[in-house]
């Protein structure tokens, strides 16, 4: 469906849950969940998706907090994978190593794992506890399982070039892009010590290999994308670029039902009861909420924590 400045919005990220295993420094991760009766069913999540799917949506992503924490997850992917939508999911991967076989039968196309550093330490800090080799583990099996793998990597003040060597030396091991994204204002305390900005991950890669810039065909989201000499696709995300506005084509819905037509927006609507009622009803609040998506985004509305929407 178009919106009121002609973008064809056609994918649809949902929060499976507001829980989380991890506590990433830069995510603002909720401690207080909200209680089971306010997070949507699979049922309503069917319904979200068999609009989506009659408005012409294409794609839909899975996300939390951690979608692997939602219990059965591999179910809600059954249930998705008839209506036709492309199924993709973003996780922590700590999971992964005993879904990715189950998610991929059940229908799932490809995982975007987010990994920040190969050095344990620093991962066990910025994560708060995690453990990279339970990720590096899920990266694999996903793999092994047939699942499309990108990395995610938040980019931050922690890193130094030989943090972005061994993540792209870890990309090119496995074959697997990956995607470096500056940080978004999300928690005042911890972010302006670890914000840096995205054009110095540029710089700092460099240090150690030459970059071409890649032509992506298709809406291949907000990132700009490079090969390196060793044919690694690397892509750079920055939070705030106007210019990416103009290919928004995504609409948000947090685990507790509520649209967010926009990341860098104050503009939400909260569609609980109309997800409960059926697809006919969610059908128009998720017209309602395309056609309330801003020209572009304000970097002074930072919009809802990352746990609750996810990225
Ligand atoms: N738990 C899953 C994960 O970590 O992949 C899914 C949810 S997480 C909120 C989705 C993505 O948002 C992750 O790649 C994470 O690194 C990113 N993210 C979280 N907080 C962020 C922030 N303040 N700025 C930029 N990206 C952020
Ligand atoms: Fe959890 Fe993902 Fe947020 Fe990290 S970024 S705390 S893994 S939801």
């Amino acid at each position: 469906m178009l919106d009121s400045y002609g973008r064809n919005i056609d994918y649809i990220r949902i929060s499976v849950t507001d829980r989380c295993n991890f506590q990433c420094l830069y995510c603002s991760h909720r401690l207080d969940v909200l209680p089971r009766e306010q997070v949507l069913r699979f049922e309503d999540i069917l319904n979200i998706v068999k609009a989506a799917k009659d408005l012409g949506f294409k794609k839909v992503r899975l996300t939390g907090g951690e979608p692997l924490l939602r219990r059965h997850i591999e179910q809600l992917v059954a249930m998705l994978q008839p209506v036709g939508l492309s199924i993709h999911m973003t996780t922590n991967g700590y999971f992964l190593h005993e879904l990715s076989k189950p998610l991929f039968d059940a229908g799932l196309n490809g995982v975007n794992v987010s990994l920040d550093f190969v050095d344990a330490e620093k991962f066990r800090n910025i994560t708060n506890g995690g453990r990279v080799e339970d990720v590096i583990a899920g990266i694999d099996s996903a793999l092994d399982a047939g699942l499309k793998v990108k990395l995610n990597t938040v980019f931050t003040s922690w890193h130094t070039t030989d943090d972005m060597k061994q993540l792209i030396m870890f990309s090119k091991s496995r074959s697997i892009p990956i995607r470096f994204i500056e940080l978004m204002p999300k928690n005042e305390s911890s972010f302006s010590a670890l914000f840096r900005n995205i054009s110095e991950a540029k710089e700092m890669m460099g240090a150690f290999t030459k970059m071409t810039v890649e032509q992506v065909s298709g809406s291949d989201g907000p990132a700009q994308y490079f090969v390196t000499e060793d044919g690694v696709k690397v892509g750079f995300i920055s939070f705030f670029n106007l210019n990416q506005c103009k290919q928004c084509n995504r609409l948000r819905v947090s685990s507790n039902g509520t649209i967010y037509p926009c990341l860098l927006s104050n503009k939400k609507l909260d569609a609980f009861d109309d997800i409960k009622a059926g697809t006919d009803k969610t059908k128009e609040v998720l017209s309602e909420a395309i056609l309330m998506k801003p020209i572009h985004g304000n970097a002074n509305e930072v919009g809802p924590y990352m746990s609750e929407i996810g990225g």
